[in-house]
């Protein structure tokens, strides 16, 4: 198999064509990559080869291995891109740049006492289960709008994007074009999804960053 930072090439040359095929500005998609599972090893050579943007889903294992990495490259920016606990939220917001995941009141209000105390600007995303699975996180497709609306209103938080995991058995098409609808109507501009099987599609539907994980790193 080919080492991350050729894959890194390969996918980034992907977006390029998905970002010209969609007539979309080069370099108007962000490249999330996805690093959970693997370790500092095997994420500096991405790091070495200048990427600077990652996604990890589990805040107990980021806390482990990125207090160093971005203490050697302060330019990171890191995602949580995992559910969140409230009883996490505090290291989450110290450790996390972008938090791609809030999805019910009782986490906004954790995360607006958090990032009041330790005084950190974060970029937050609200995740909408667009499928409406049961066993997966995220805001039901009705309440998406109303629930931006009240993280403003409610809690003082400036929601950047929306975001969102499609069924795995299913066409992605129709949930991106959903996320798109709701991001139009709460007034966002930010759209997070597609995965390695299918942000070519995720960016004809106008995302605006994809996160990709085995497609780079390799299999988990
Ligand atoms: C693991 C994960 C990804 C990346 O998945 P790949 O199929 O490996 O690209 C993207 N988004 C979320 C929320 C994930 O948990």
């Amino acid at each position: 198999m080919a080492d991350a930072v050729s894959n890194l090439q390969a996918v980034r040359s992907k977006i390029a064509a998905a970002e010209l095929e969609a007539r979309r500005d080069a370099g108007s998609v962000t490249l999330v990559a996805v690093s959970k599972t693997f370790d500092a090893a095997a994420i500096r050579p991405v790091l070495d080869a200048d990427h600077r943007v990652f996604g990890e889903n589990r805040v107990q294992e980021a806390a482990e291995k990125w207090p160093d990495l971005k203490a050697a490259f302060p330019d990171i920016e890191l995602h949580l891109i995992g559910p969140l606990q409230s009883n996490k939220a505090k290291e989450a917001v110290a450790l996390f740049d972008v938090i791609e995941t809030v999805d019910r009141e009782k986490i906004a209000a954790e995360l607006a006492k958090e990032i009041g105390k330790q005084g950190r600007k974060l970029r937050l995303y609200v995740q909408v289960n667009t499928g409406s699975e049961p066993q997966k996180a995220g805001i039901e497709p009705t309440e998406a709008v109303a629930f931006v609306g009240r993280c403003r209103s409610v809690h003082g938080l400036e929601i950047e994007g929306l975001m969102c995991i499609p069924p795995a058995e299913e066409n992605p098409g129709p949930h991106f074009a959903l996320l798109e609808k709701l991001a139009r109507e709460a007034g966002i501009g930010k759209l997070s999804m597609g995965m390695s099987g299918d942000y070519e599609t995720a960016i004809a539907f106008g995302a605006t960053s994809v996160r990709v994980g085995s497609a780079i790193f390799g299999f988990r």
